[in-house]
């Protein structure tokens, strides 16, 4: 069907990657436990969706979805009773994560038999946001495997999934795009060019990101990191300046300010080793090689950013947390 959502024709990039699969599919030998491991906003969920679909279809050719049968029909709504998803609900006050009564439920669903189709699909999307709880009562699940139930993982950070999950599942590596992949969408959905090419720069090989950047004003947030960093190399970066740009922070999304941690981190690499590194913003060449702190300063700012991204991830007040890191930016420039 032409404007089928989950169609393989839809998915940008990842050609090989959807080649096997679609073979798996159609030859029925799709593995009952699968990590897909990459970026975030690289495509790992469309791919799931299309693959349950396909999986969950009544007329199938070649891993395809026929897009028109209920059951197509039912996965695209969301409302298949043989599709579960789980995923991490957003929550401005905590870290992510997947809370144990969810896998539990899933758990419940995956012990009965499924209802439409032959099969069951359950995605679990950012599996690493798991407790142990819920890892450990997941891992239950995928060793003694419900028949006919597929469970696809997907991660961007397959290192923090439990050592016992990731050996019970086949992994696919979903690669970066490439600036030109997400440059041409962007243009294909009506982007300026000047602005597809800066996105498609910033994105760092997600299509997700990029959508998520245009959608957020573009350029925005890398724009005020950098405008941090210039202020604090000119030493006029003072505490009320820091103080009001907590007040603004506290509105943000987690997500928000782990971009803008992420552009500055990024920003800070570049100004360190634009001589032996290609820079990941090279679009601020100028704009970068006028920002003066000695190498020592840097790197450890870069730690600091590390060490608060990692308290991101905790309950941490997120208008403490920034507060916390430009404070430490400023001290440690001195
Ligand atoms: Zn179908």
């Amino acid at each position: 069907m032409e404007n089928y959502k989950l169609s393989w024709k839809n998915l940008i990039g990842h050609a090989t990657t959807a080649d096997y699969l679609k073979k798996n599919i159609s030859g029925q030998k799709f593995p009952h436990a699968v990590i897909f491991s990459g970026e975030e906003g690289i495509g790992k969920r469309l791919t799931a969706e299309i693959c349950a679909a396909a999986l969950l279809c009544e007329n199938q050719t070649d891993g395809e979805p026929c897009g028109t049968c209920e059951n197509c029909r039912l996965v695209a709504a969301r409302s298949h009773p043989d599709f579960y998803v789980v995923e991490a609900e957003d929550n401005k006050k905590t870290a992510r994560n997947i809370k144990i009564g969810q896998i539990r439920d899933l758990q419940t669903e995956a012990a009965l038999r499924p209802i439409n189709s032959a099969r069951r699909v359950m995605i679990i999307d950012g599996a690493e946001l798991m407790n142990n709880a819920a890892a450990n009562c997941l891992l239950k699940t995928i060793e003694e495997p419900p028949s006919q139930t597929i469970f696809i993982l997907l991660t961007a950070s397959r290192s923090n999934l439990l050592m016992t999950i990731r050996s019970r599942c086949m992994t696919i590596n979903f690669d970066k795009l490439s600036a030109d992949k997400i440059r041409e969408f962007l243009i294909s959905r009506g982007v300026e060019d000047l602005e597809a090419e800066n996105l498609s720069v910033i994105a760092d090989g997600s299509l997700g990101r990029a959508l998520k950047l245009k959608e957020e004003g573009g350029a925005e947030l890398r724009t005020s990191a950098l405008e941090t960093l210039e202020k604090i190399s000119r030493a006029e970066f003072t505490s009320e300046d820091i103080f009001k740009f907590g007040a603004e922070a506290a509105d943000w999304s987690r997500d928000k300010f782990a971009d803008f941690l992420n552009h500055a981190q990024k920003i800070l690499r570049d100004v360190c080793f634009s001589e032996f590194m290609e820079l990941r913003n090279p679009d601020l060449a100028p704009r970068l090689g006028k920002i003066k702190i000695p190498e020592r300063k840097i790197l450890l700012m870069i730690e600091t950013g590390a060490e608060i991204h990692k308290r991101l991830k905790s309950n941490a007040n997120l208008r403490l947390l920034v507060e916390a890191y430009l404070f430490q930016l400023k001290k440690l420039f001195g």
